[in-house]
């Protein structure tokens, strides 16, 4: 079986390269030349662990190309939808233009059966209006299927996540979609990973009501944290002990800086716009706080962070360890760590960022901050250092030895990450958020 795999960032080429590695001819085609020249030479353009040693060794086989060209699409059996689908600039709504866009270059060049596989994160309805249309303007329209297969990875996790997933989502018109579905997935169904084959509406909605339920998880233990500050109790304990109870889970109850990137923020605030064209917005109501929950988080930083340099920032010097919106990635969309860094910097403090894998992406989007490569060279003569972004070579580093560097050993840990004790120990003022 022959795909195509459109758009080739994070998710479209995890999906190609996974996919070739399952034993498909598989083309990725994107508009970005850079990128596709990159991923063509066996070059990962963004961090993700694993992902470059599988692009070599799938290319190495001949069965995955990259081309900037739609024609190079024509002929595949499945075509794989991963366009961006971000929030448009200054609404809620998901700007949609770059899925339209492919749809219309795709589209004409359907002369014969295939499957239209939708896997960019969308607002009900955009699946169907995509089945009309290609149906409308495509050369082969009556034979083709369009089928929504919503994509649920972790960036950090994206190859094990594609190629074992808690649960693989078909959203089909009728049993043929399923079918299909079936067949390019069946390495992975044989091994047990479980399908779920639904209405197209349906699936759609699966991936936005998971991403509501996650945000909203964050951000109630986030409201709890608040909480805490007001009473002085502790919501790392809090968490551990309501995490004991199973019909609650550990897993995103872990109070921070709260959410960020390309999917959470801007995937629950499209929820909400869809819902109010809907005439459901009542529904999502809740997801307004939940918003609102995760943004307060970082002002609380910001405040924390002034409370140890005497309430002014002017004249202080800040090491901020974090720049990616998580660990294990380079993704800074809507990073909560570049946006307090930012603030601080706004305020009158010198800002300086490290971070190990997303140097490059911030100082190209955040060209006022000052970068370092190392932690020691972002804390040196800092009056405060901010742990904003829970790296694991954050977690190793020796308080004592950093401690001889600073100006004032002041440490917010914005990600409740760092051994407390030890800190104190090496003789820093710890400070988190939602703990005493
Ligand atoms: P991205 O910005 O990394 O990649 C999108 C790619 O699409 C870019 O390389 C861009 O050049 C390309 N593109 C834009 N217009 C195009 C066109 N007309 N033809 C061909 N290529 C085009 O975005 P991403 O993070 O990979 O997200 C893609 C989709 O997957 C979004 O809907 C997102 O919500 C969803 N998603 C992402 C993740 C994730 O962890 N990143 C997880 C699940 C779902």
């Amino acid at each position: 079986m022959r795909l195509s795999v459109i758009g080739t960032g994070y998710l479209g080429a995890t999906h190609a390269v996974c996919m070739a590695h399952l034993g498909y001819e598989v083309t990725g085609i994107d508009v970005d030349r850079g990128k596709i020249d990159r991923l063509a030479d066996g070059v990962v353009p963004f961090f993700e662990p694993g992902l470059e040693d599988l692009l070599r060794a799938t290319l190495a086989t001949g069965r995955l190309r990259f081309s900037t060209s739609y024609d190079d699409a024509a002929d595949a059996d499945m075509h794989f939808l991963c366009v961006g689908t971000p929030q448009r600039k200054g609404e809620y709504a998901a700007d949609l233009s770059y899925l339209d866009a492919a749809i219309e270059s795709l589209s004409p060049r359907l002369a014969r059966p295939c499957v239209v596989v939708g896997k960019s994160t969308v607002p009900i309805g955009t699946a169907e209006r995509i089945a009309d249309y290609v149906a409308a303007h495509a050369p082969a329209g009556p034979d083709i299927e369009v089928v929504w297969n919503p994509e649920f990875l972790r960036e950090g996790f994206a190859i094990e996540d594609t190629l074992r997933p808690d649960r693989l989502v078909f959203g089909v018109k009728d049993e043929s979609g399923a079918d299909a579905m079936r067949r390019v997935y069946a390495p992975l169904l044989d091994t047990g990973v479980p399908a779920v084959v639904t209405d197209m509406a349906t699936a759609q909605l699966v991936k936005v009501a998971a991403n509501a339920f996650l945000a909203t998880k964050i951000s109630f233990i986030n409201a709890m944290a608040e909480v805490c500050e007001a009473t002085h109790a502790d919501v790392k304990k809090l968490s551990e002990a309501l995490a004991h109870d199973n019909r609650i889970g550990g897993r995103f109850l872990h109070a921070g800086l709260g959410f960020g990137g390309g999917c959470l923020p801007k995937d629950i605030r499209a929820f909400m716009a869809r819902a109010g064209e809907l005439g459901v917005d009542q529904a999502l109501s809740f997801l307004t706080e939940v918003d609102a929950i995760n943004q307060r988080r970082r002002a609380r930083m910001v405040d924390l962070a002034r409370e140890c340099v005497e309430d002014s920032f002017r004249g202080r010097r800040v090491g901020v360890l974090g720049a990616a919106f998580k660990p294990n990635s380079d993704d800074i969309r809507d990073s909560p760590a570049l946006d307090v860094a930012t603030r601080i910097s706004r305020a009158g403090a010198a800002v300086t960022v490290y971070d190990p894998a997303a140097l490059n992406n911030a100082r190209r989007d955040y060209p006022e901050l000052t970068y370092a490569t190392s932690v020691e060279a972002a804390v040196a003569d800092a009056d405060v250092v901010l742990h904003l972004t829970e790296w694991q070579e954050f977690r190793e580093l020796d308080p004592a030895q950093l401690g001889e560097l600073v100006r004032q050993r002041h440490i917010v840990d914005g990600r409740n990450a760092l051994d407390a004790e030890r800190w104190r120990a090496g003789g820093w003022h710890y400070r988190a958020l939602g703990r005493p």
